[in-house]
């Protein structure tokens, strides 16, 4: 059951944060579309006294991009929004593809991408995509704002850099360089369900079109934090990517994973889908940088 708290609703970005400086030694929790906070509720693992509900704050959902600034995401667009915005068929078509896989369309048309990186759930989908795309958060508190880069976001399970009084307010993410592919899936056993374990991958090619430029690879779901495997990006960086090069990155990525188990999979399990996924999905992330 869900115990009695004092419900507010600013509608501004300016009023939620003056109510966030007003309560912020209370005991409050900010809530956006619910569908992560709401279950924690109803478990009574959480239990505010103040619930300050910003998913009102319409100023905070919106999708823009445009070739030099790249895209940007208010943090209170849903899930459903981003997975339907025409602007991501603009070198970010990856995010409306891991949005299609997140939960069922009902969560997806009430939850936000910006609530299910606060949660900082490892196994969350958008985050790894995010670091993948060299993407950086817009953080506001009543006084200041700061960018925080999306890989040093999440700080531990459920635990992320936000000081109290802040909100995630935007989400950012720089125009694809020429010849960049980036691809990302995750293992589940129901469909649309969480993440027994996840990749992102995001490889640019030189002008030769075959040598590894650059690369990110960011697991989900295998460590506290979605975790980028860099000595794994170590073995493609500079080289030609082959097929056994990138089964070797997905080796080595497996060694830099910490995986947990637990009723989905044991630890050793993940550390082998952690192989498998880097080597599928760097070969997919390869195909699109040659492409683009
Ligand atoms: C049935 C089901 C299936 C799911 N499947 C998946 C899945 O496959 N993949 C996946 O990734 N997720 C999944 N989820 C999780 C869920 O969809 C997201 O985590 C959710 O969308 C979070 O967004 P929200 O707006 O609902 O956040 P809320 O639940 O409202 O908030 C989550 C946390 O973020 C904080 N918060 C929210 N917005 C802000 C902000 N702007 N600034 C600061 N703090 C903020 C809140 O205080 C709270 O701590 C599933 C959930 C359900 C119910």
């Amino acid at each position: 059951m869900i115990k009695d708290f004092e419900y507010l609703a600013p509608k501004t970005l300016k009023d939620a944060l003056t109510l966030l400086d007003k309560y912020k030694d209370e005991d409050h929790k900010v809530i956006a579309g619910g569908q992560s906070l709401l279950v924690l509720m109803r478990q009574g693992l959480v239990a505010p006294q103040y619930l300050i509900d910003i998913k009102g704050i319409s100023e905070l959902s919106y999708i823009k991009s445009d070739a030099k600034e790249g895209l940007k995401i208010g943090a209170l667009t849903t899930h459903r929004a981003v997975e339907k915005s025409p602007v991501m068929k603009n070198g970010y078509s990856v995010l409306s593809e891991m949005e299609k896989r997140l939960a069922s369309v009902q969560t997806r048309n009430w939850g936000t991408i910006g609530g299910n990186i606060c949660h900082g759930d490892p196994a969350g989908d958008p985050a790894p995509v995010l670091i993948a795309l060299n993407a950086t958060l817009k953080v506001a508190g009543l006084k200041a704002e700061r960018t925080v880069p999306a890989e040093d976001f999440t700080l531990d399970y459920f635990e992320t850099a936000l000081e109290p009084g802040e909100l995630l307010v935007e989400i950012q993410v720089p125009s694809p360089r020429p010849r960049t592919g980036t691809a990302y899936s995750k293992f589940n056993i129901i469909e649309s369900d969480m993440a027994t374990v996840s990749a992102a991958v995001s490889v640019t090619l030189k002008s030769d079109n075959k040598t590894c430029d650059d690369v990110r690879i960011v697991l989900g779901a295998a460590a506290p934090t979605p975790r980028r495997a860099k000595k794994a990006e170590a073995v493609l960086r500079g080289k030609e990517v082959t097929d056994s090069l990138l089964k070797e990155a997905g080796n080595v990525a497996s060694t830099e994973a910490e995986p947990l188990s637990d009723i989905a999979a044991s630890a050793e399990y993940r550390q082998e889908l952690v192989k498998v996924m880097v080597a599928r999905i760097g070969r997919e992330a390869l195909a699109r940088a040659k492409k683009a």
